[in-house]
C-alpha cells in the first residue's frame, strides 16, 4: 500500500498494488504542466482510491489524456489516457517515494537544454516507451 497527496492535503489517494518504476516525461504538455520534465510513476486504475474529489478538478488535453489537479492548491496528481487502464501518477506526491528509482526518459525529443544533461546512463527514447518498460509491474 502506498499514500499520497496534494500539497495542501485535500486530495489524497492510495495504492493498493505494486508501483512502476519512474519514467521521466519530457514532452511539451508535462513541461507546461509540471513546470520541466515530470518524474512519473503508475499503477492499474482499479487499484488507486482517491478521496477528496470534490477538490479535484481534470483538465482534457486536446489530444485525449486527462490530467487531474487540486483545485484548492494547484498540485498537478494524476494523468490518465483514454483506453489505457493504467493512472500515473507524480512520483513527488507520494509520501514515501524511497523504493521508486528512476528507469527511463521519454519524449527526449521534446527535451529542453537545461533538462538534458542526464549523468544517470538511464535509458532514453525519443517518444513513448515500450510496454515492457511503461507497464506497471503484476502483483
Ligand atoms: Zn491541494
Ligand atoms: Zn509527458
Amino acid at each position: 500500500m502506498s499514500t499520497g497527496r496534494c500539497l495542501c492535503g485535500a486530495v489524497t489517494y492510495e495504492v493498493a498494488g505494486p508501483l512502476r518504476q519512474v519514467i521521466v516525461c519530457h514532452c511539451v504538455d508535462c513541461r507546461h504542466w509540471h513546470g520541466r520534465g515530470a518524474a512519473m510513476t503508475c499503477a492499474h486504475r482499479d487499484r488507486v482510491t482517491i478521496r477528496g474529489e470534490e477538490s479535484l478538478r481534470w483538465y482534457c488535453t486536446p489530444d485525449g489524456p486527462e490530467r487531474g489537479f487540486c483545485a484548492r492548491c494547484g498540485s498537478s496528481l494524476f494523468w490518465v489516457a483514454p483506453r489505457r487502464p493504467t493512472i500515473s501518477i507524480p512520483a513527488g506526491t507520494l509520501d514515501d517515494q524511497r523504493r521508486l528509482r528512476a528507469v527511463a526518459h521519454i519524449f527526449c525529443e521534446q527535451e529542453e537544454p537545461y533538462d538534458r544533461d542526464h549523468p544517470d546512463g538511464l535509458a532514453r527514447f525519443p517518444r513513448g516507451a515500450p510496454p515492457e518498460v511503461a507497464a506497471p509491474p503484476a502483483d
